[in-house]
C-alpha cells in the first residue's frame, strides 16, 4: 500500500476511535455474575402495546429492542429466539403494527418489538410521525441497553438501516445487526456479505456488531441470545 494512503487510513482509524471514546456508547459494563446465557428467552410473555414511548411500562430494569424494515424477518427472529411460534403475532395484529410491543422476560428484563419501518405505501406524514416516535424512544428510554437491527442479508444497509444506525450512534446506544434469512445465500456469499457489512459499519455506527442469522435453519440463535443476555445483565 502506498505510504500516503496507509497514513490516511491510520488517521481515519484514529479519528473513529477517538469518536467512540467521546460518545461513550452504552456498551455492557461489568456483566452480572454468571450472565453467560442466564436469561431464559422461552419465558417471554406479551405485556402491552403502546403508540409512544411516554405510554410505555415503567422505565426501570433493562430492555433490548428489535427494529428492521418490514419483511426483514423481525417476527420470525423474535419467535426463534423465544422458541415461541406465536410470540410476535401480537405485533402483527391489526392496529398494533405501528405500536411498540413489550415482552416480559422476568426479573425486570424486557424485549421490545418496534414497528417495521420503510412501508412503501404509508403516507409521508405518518412516516415522519413514526420517525419522531422512534427517535424519541431511542433517546429517552433509560432502561434501553441496545438495539437488535434486522436486515435481509440479500439487501443489507439500506438507506433506512443507515439512518437507524446513525440515530443510535447519536443516542449512544449499542447496536447488534442480524443479517437475516442467511439460508437464502450459499456459505461463500453469506460470509462475504457479513464481511462487507462489518467493513462499512464504522461509517454509520463505530461500535456496532453483526452476525448471520436464519430463523428457518435456526442458526445464529445462541450468538444473538448471548448479545441480549450480556446487554440485559450489564450494570
Ligand atoms: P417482519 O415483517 O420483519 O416481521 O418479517 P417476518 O418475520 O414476517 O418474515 C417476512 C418473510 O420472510 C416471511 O415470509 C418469512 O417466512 C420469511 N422469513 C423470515 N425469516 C426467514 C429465514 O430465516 N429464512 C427464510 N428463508 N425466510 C424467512
Amino acid at each position: 500500500m502506498p505510504a500516503r494512503s496507509a497514513n490516511h487510513l491510520a488517521k481515519k482509524r484514529a479519528i473513529v476511535h477517538q469518536w467512540i471514546d467521546s460518545r461513550s456508547i452504552k456498551r455492557p459494563g461489568k456483566l452480572c455474575e454468571n450472565s453467560r446465557m442466564n436469561i431464559d428467552f422461552r419465558q417471554a410473555a406479551f405485556i402491552t402495546s403502546v403508540p409512544k414511548a411516554d405510554r410505555a411500562p415503567p422505565d426501570e430494569g433493562a430492555e433490548a429492542a428489535f427494529a428492521g424494515r418490514s419483511n426483514a424477518g423481525k417476527s420470525s427472529a423474535l419467535n426463534a429466539i423465544s422458541e415461541q411460534r406465536g410470540l410476535a403475532r401480537t405485533s402483527k395484529t391489526p392496529g398494533r403494527t405501528q405500536q411498540i410491543n413489550f415482552f416480559d422476560l422476568g426479573e425486570n428484563h424486557r424485549l421490545v418489538d418496534l414497528p417495521g419501518f420503510g412501508y412503501a405505501r404509508v403516507p409521508q406524514a405518518m412516516k415522519q410521525q413514526w420517525q419522531r416516535n422512534l427517535t424519541e424512544y431511542l433517546h429517552i428510554r433509560q432502561s434501553l441497553r441496545g438495539l437488535i437491527l434486522l436486515m435481509d442479508c440479500r439487501h443489507p444497509l439500506t438507506r433506512y438501516d443507515q439512518q437507524i444506525l446513525m440515530w443510535c450512534a447519536d443516542a449512544g446506544l449499542a447496536v447488534h445487526i442480524l443479517l437475516t434469512k442467511s439460508d437464502k445465500l450459499k456459505r461463500g456469499p453469506a460470509g462475504n456479505c457479513l464481511l462487507a457489512v462489518r467493513r462499512r459499519l464504522p461509517e454509520f455506527h463505530p461500535g456496532a456488531s453483526v452476525q448471520l442469522f436464519s430463523a428457518l435453519k435456526k442458526t445464529g440463535i445462541d450468538e444473538a441470545r448471548q448479545v441480549l443476555s450480556d446487554w440485559l445483565c450489564s450494570g
